[in-house]
């Protein structure tokens, strides 16, 4: 048996508590009873004591001590009525003292006379040579004649300690029937609660990365458990998209790579067919070292998303000035723009405070210029302008190119997506660009949003927190 598991434990403290408190009310119970018996069996006794004070030894003289004697054994007739009375002399000598009663219940015979008289009352109990006990009152009278006298009425505690002894035997019968109960209904009661966690643990160990698309069994008790396992369905299917994503990302990387190494193998081949150096070679060349430009751009980029994926952005963490950021590589982008007769202006404040790894923060830059300048046809403009706006530091880069159409618009920032795969290849892009941008704004508790318009144009905006205010 695990004495670990819940259900061990929790029947262990079922069971303990039903019997504690089996045990408290019984002993409540038993010693209520007792106290009760013995204080009415005491007031019975200390009534009759003042009894036969009040009315046989109050007048007494020496000389009517005869008559008392008779008046207590015809008004009480001890004997009969299973009670012990004793008159005792001022002296100490006894006056009266009734006998054995006819059941032989008791025999006060050798019940000693007490040493030390009570002031006016006392209540005690006297064990007898026979093993039995007597509750015994008494009452220290005097008489109109000034003498005290010590009367003592007593009776057997046997019919109360019989009753006692039955609740006694009550209880211990009872006691064996409680801790059964006890166990047996709690291990019950806890099975039945836990069985749907043995269920759902079952579930678990069989769900391994095969098979993500199953569920665990959702109890519909509306407690903890049903919570606690769509709480680990709604983890599950997390895993299962995350699972999902790596794999189509590890399919779409494969095939990418492919397609510039099939060109690259199928070039070479036909250099090694052909013999000499002909015209055409230098061409051949050319066209492969493109090639291998963009096999080394793509692997570059799947190791940048890699290591943001890998939460690396936080290594060079400062404080900078986006606004200059922006104008330098806005220059630097200028001189590629130029060659394709666009211009690039850039409007930005003075300074622009952010917090954030520079490096990957121009690298945004860069991508979003880059793709404005790619996606803008000749003549056309691309305007990129940096400002703060409600503790955000927001970055804007505005084209007057192709646009992009309304349903490719919430798919652009995924991996290898790319909205005309054909033109998209020649310009070098293998849909990785507004991903890496996604990922590194992600670091940096930054927001990217775009708006488009066919044919007129895109605007891409980057909102990062400044330098102090938290994300
Ligand atoms: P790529 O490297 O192919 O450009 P990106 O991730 O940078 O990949 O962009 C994804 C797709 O979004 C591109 O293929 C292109 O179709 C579209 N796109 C991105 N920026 C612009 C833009 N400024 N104007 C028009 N289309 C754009």
């Amino acid at each position: 048996m695990n004495t670990h598991s819940i259900r061990f434990r929790l029947t262990a403290w079922h069971a303990s508590l039903l019997i504690g408190v089996f045990l408290l009310l019984g002993a409540l119970m038993y010693f209520g009873l007792k106290h009760y018996l013995e204080a009415s069996l005491g007031q019975t006794q200390m009534r009759r004591a003042r009894q036969i004070g009040g009315t046989l030894v109050a007048n007494l003289q020496p000389k009517d001590e005869t008559n008392l004697v008779s008046e207590i054994k015809s008004l009480y007739a001890p004997e009969t009525n299973d009670r012990f009375i004793r008159v005792t002399r001022p002296d100490g000598s006894v006056l009266y003292a009734s006998g054995q009663p006819k059941d032989l219940s008791f025999n006060p015979a050798g019940l000693p006379v007490l040493k030390e008289r009570p002031e006016k009352e006392s209540l005690r109990k006297e064990m007898l040579p026979d093993g039995r006990a007597l509750l015994i009152a008494a009452i220290n009278y005097a008489a109109t004649s000034g003498q005290r006298y010590l009367v003592e009425v007593g009776s057997p505690t046997i019919s109360m300690e019989t009753m006692l002894g039955q609740l006694r035997l009550q209880l211990l019968i009872g006691l064996p029937i409680v801790v059964l109960v006890a166990v047996g209904g709690g291990y019950l009661l806890v099975a039945r609660a836990l069985a749907p966690v043995e269920q759902i643990t079952r579930k678990a160990e069989q769900i391994t990365q095969h098979n993500l698309s199953e569920r665990l069994p959702v109890p519909r008790s509306a407690d903890e458990l049903e919570r606690l396992s769509l709480s680990l369905n709604h983890m599950i299917s997390r895993m299962e998209e995350g699972l999902l994503n790596s794999k189509r990302f590890v399919a779409d990387a494969s095939h990418e790579l492919r397609t510039p190494l099939t060109v690259l193998r199928s070039e070479l081949e036909n250099l090694v067919v052909r013999e000499g150096w002909t015209a055409e070679m230098p061409e051949c060349l050319g066209s492969l070292l493109e090639e291998v430009e963009r096999l080394a751009k793509i692997v570059e980029r799947l190791f940048a998303l890699s290591r943001l994926d890998a939460g690396e952005a936080q290594a060079e963490w400062v404080r900078f000035n986006l606004a200059e950021l922006a104008a330098t590589t806005a220059d630097q982008m200028n001189l590629m723009a130029e060659d394709k007769g666009i211009a690039v202006t850039c409007k930005s404040s003075l300074e622009i405070a952010v917090e954030g790894d520079r490096a990957r923060l121009k690298q945004v830059v860069v991508n979003l210029l880059d793709n404005a300048i790619k996606y803008t046809p000749k003549g056309g403009t691309v305007h990129l302008s940096v400002r703060s706006h409600n503790g955000h530091a927001i970055l804007e880069v505005a084209d007057s190119g192709i646009g992009i159409p309304p349903e490719a618009l919430p798919h652009v920032f995924e991996r290898f997506f790319r909205v005309d795969q054909a033109r998209s290849s020649d310009l070098g892009g293998a849909g990785l660009g507004l991903a890496i941008v996604k990922s590194i704004c992600a670091a940096h508790g930054a927001e990217v949003e775009v708006e488009s318009k066919l044919s007129q144009g895109s605007l891409f905006r980057v909102k990062l927190p400044l330098a102090g205010k938290k994300p």
